[in-house]
């Protein structure tokens, strides 16, 4: 029998909030016991078979989206320095507070040697024209400064900053699953966990559970079993695009990344575009029940053809519907299940004239896929028809402020979806309806990117030193 273990603080999860949540609190006070635990492995173990195979073998615990460091750890790490982008969480707290807390974690990466300019600060020529473009097309340009790491400039910052956190004694518990809060009387008391065969309790007064988009659900499970104050969000489905770089040279060189948002004509539905990469990577993320989901990163020192960025379409619910989550999953099986177990991908020609896509038919184009995890396909069989309606009428759209984005080489892997519907009920300190409990990041329903996730983190932890 193991001895009862107590923590000053403990997060559940070792993404982007705990990490910088960590940070904040032992520079804040080198005394405190602090434990990390996370489902994945420790990052310099977390390693991707696709990289040596070539392709996803579909492990348990897929090493892109579990493990410490977060889903992050894998991105190419675009650090956004404007509330209005990664998140919302503005709307509890302050636009002011939100925006200043980036500029101290901007700060932190510099401390650890990222000292690149960030990118969109002053507009030239090419660049009005684009923002013209956009005024003139009925698209908001959110054009926001950028700090552009790269997946391997990201890997080493993380490295740095997990061996530091180790260096002050914070504990780490990987391959480690949460499975439960524990909380009497409304007030948290600590988690149950699993590594290997054991469960185990540990205890703490002051928990900042961070799960990010992999773990959305089991918080969703943990509001309804124990009572915590959410409501049901929306849900972010689409496309992740692949299309040649000659095609978004203009905005690649300019912004980096150009972040729009359209609300469609014929549905008044809410289109955004979301993390694009120049010269970047497709990459097929496995999510629980088998569900495979696309995504897409870049390097900083190796370089693809292609630009991908993500074309999200918002959807919300209204009475008496109230399972958004469940609503994209199905979604997603079912692309999952016509694929057996890989991304559906369709050239745009392909989609336009109602016909599949076939290998063959792809490797007519002037684009050759950067990943193998797909199967070529029919999307309208598995995406609704109000979501791809509203996917080719933003295509469409795009094509004017960047002429041949709407082409026949243009290729749509499906599906892309934003697990984060769950909303808690959050204090302007990130404190959720059960005291000491406190929620950041992605699975808290108002984060999406790397700087509100550190946000997040940060302001719980200053809350809860204020209070020790
Ligand atoms: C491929 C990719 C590219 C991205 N690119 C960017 C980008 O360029 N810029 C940007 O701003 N954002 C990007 N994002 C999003 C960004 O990574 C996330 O918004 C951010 O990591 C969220 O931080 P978080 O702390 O909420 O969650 P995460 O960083 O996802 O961390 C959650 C942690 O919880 C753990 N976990 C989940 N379930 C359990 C469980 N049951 N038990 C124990 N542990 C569990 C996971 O292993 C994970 O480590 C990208 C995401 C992906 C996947």
């Amino acid at each position: 029998m193991k001895n009862k273990r107590s923590f000053d603080i403990i997060f559940v999860g070792g993404g982007q909030s705990s990490i910088f949540g960590a940070y904040e609190a032992i520079n804040a006070n080198p005394e405190l016991k602090i434990m990390i635990v996370d489902k994945g492995q420790m990052l310099k173990k977390r390693v991707c078979p696709k990289e040596t195979l070539g392709r996803c073998v579909n492990c348990p615990t897929c090493a892109i989206i579990y493990g410490v460091s977060g889903a992050g750890a894998f991105s190419d790490s675009k650090f956004n320095m404007d509330y209005r982008v990664g998140g919302d969480v503005h709307t509890i707290t302050s636009k002011d507070l939100v925006n200043d807390t980036i500029q101290y974690v901007a700060g932190i990466y510099r401390d650890f040697g990222f000292g690149d300019e960030p990118t969109g600060l002053k507009y030239n020529d090419e660049m009005e024209k684009i923002k013209r473009s956009c005024i003139e097309n009925d698209i908001q340009l959110v054009d926001t400064p950028t700090m552009h790491l790269g997946t391997d400039g990201s890997r080493e910052l993380y490295t740095k900053l997990i061996d530091v956190l180790l260096e002050k004694g914070i504990e780490f518990s990987p391959n480690t699953d949460f499975l439960d809060f524990i909380i009497e009387n409304n007030e948290i008391k600590g988690i149950t966990i699993k590594a290997s065969e054991e469960e185990e309790k540990l205890y703490s007064n002051h928990i900042v559970s961070a799960l990010g988009r992999s773990g959305a659900k089991k918080m969703m499970k943990m509001c309804q079993k124990h009572d915590i104050g959410y409501s049901a969000g929306s849900v972010d489905i689409g496309v992740r695009v692949e299309i040649p770089d000659v095609i978004m040279k203009t905005i690649n060189k300019n912004f980096y990344e150009a972040k729009m948002v359209f609300y469609t004509k014929k549905y008044n539905d809410k289109m955004r575009t979301f993390c694009s990469n120049p010269s970047g990577f497709i990459a097929a993320e496995k999510h629980k029940d088998d569900i495979m989901l696309a995504n897409g990163h870049a390097y900083k020192n190796k370089k693809s053809t292609n630009t991908n960025l993500a074309l999200l379409c918002t959807k919300s619910f209204t009475e008496p519907f109230n399972q958004p989550f469940e609503y994209a999953s199905s979604i997603a099986k079912m692309s999952t299940m016509l694929t057996g177990g890989k991304l559906m991908c369709q050239s745009y020609g392909d989609l336009k004239a109602g016909r599949r896509s076939t290998e063959e038919k792809i490797s007519r184009l002037n684009i050759i896929p950067t990943t193998t995890d797909y199967v070529a396909g029919d999307i309208s069989l598995a995406c609704p028809k109000r979501i791809l309606d509203n996917i080719m009428e933003f295509i469409e759209v795009h094509d004017k402020v960047t002429p041949g984005f709407a082409s026949n080489d243009l290729l749509l892997y499906f599906p892309e979806i934003k697990f984060r519907s769950t909303r808690m009920e959050l204090d302007s300190n990130m404190e959720t309806t059960v005291k000491g409990l406190y929620s950041a990041g992605d699975s808290s329903g108002y984060g999406s990117g790397l700087n509100i996730a550190a946000v997040m983190g940060i302001l719980a932890v200053r809350d809860i030193l204020s209070k020790k």
